[in-house]
């Protein structure tokens, strides 16, 4: 199996190398904003909780999103690997889905980080929002929040898997294709 977490701050093309990824290599995307999104337009409970936090730009509580993962990846029985973005997201969640791959009898094979800068990161989160519609895209300090959110919680993750020996940092900044590529050569090393 080919288990890969696509890591970087919100804006920096991880929705879009993951396309890519996924049709290269045909793993199951699991992106665990998608699913919120999902569930938010489906109007459950979970949804309408998480809207509240989405809506402000802080993460969701670590059980519904390992629960989220753990069900999917039930529901992939099959895969040949999955992509994880947007997932780990905190040191709790890296845990678990250690523990969750562990009882598969698989693991991750690797971190691919994509690092932007915060100006640019807010510019392009900006511009998304005028075609998203994403509410956490259009407004300056929920975009703020999103990124302190990331620096405080999620980049601790990157001495998680370097201390694992699987992170692999790319330069997010260039061409879709460029950085496609370098993403490509790690991965088939
Ligand atoms: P994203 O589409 O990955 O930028 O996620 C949008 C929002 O969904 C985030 O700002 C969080 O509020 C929530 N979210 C998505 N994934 C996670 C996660 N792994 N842990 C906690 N919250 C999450």
């Amino acid at each position: 199996m080919l288990n890969l977490v696509l890591f970087g701050p919100p804006g920096a093309g991880k929705g879009t190398q993951s396309e890519k990824l996924i049709a290269k290599y045909q793993l199951v995307h699991l992106s665990t904003g998608d699913i919120l999104r999902g569930e938010i337009k489906n109007q459950t409970t979970l949804g309408l909780e998480a809207k509240k936090l989405m809506d402000a730009g802080v993460l969701v509580p670590d059980e519904v999103v390992i629960g989220m993962i753990g069900n999917k990846l039930e529901e992939n029985k099959n895969a040949k690997g999955f992509i994880f973005d947007g997932f780990p997201r905190t040191t709790a969640q890296a845990e678990a889905l250690d523990k969750l791959l562990a009882g598969k009898n698989t693991s991750v094979n690797m971190m691919l980080a994509l690092e932007v800068d915060n100006e640019e990161l807010t510019k392009r989160l900006l511009l998304r929002g005028k075609d998203s519609g994403r509410a956490d895209d259009s407004n300056e300090s929920i975009i703020r929040n999103r990124i302190n959110e990331y620096n405080n919680k999620t980049a601790p993750l990157k001495n998680y898997y370097t201390a694992q020996g699987k992170f692999h940092g790319v330069n997010g900044i260039g061409s879709i294709d460029d950085i496609f590529a370098a993403l490509c050569s790690l991965i088939d090393k």
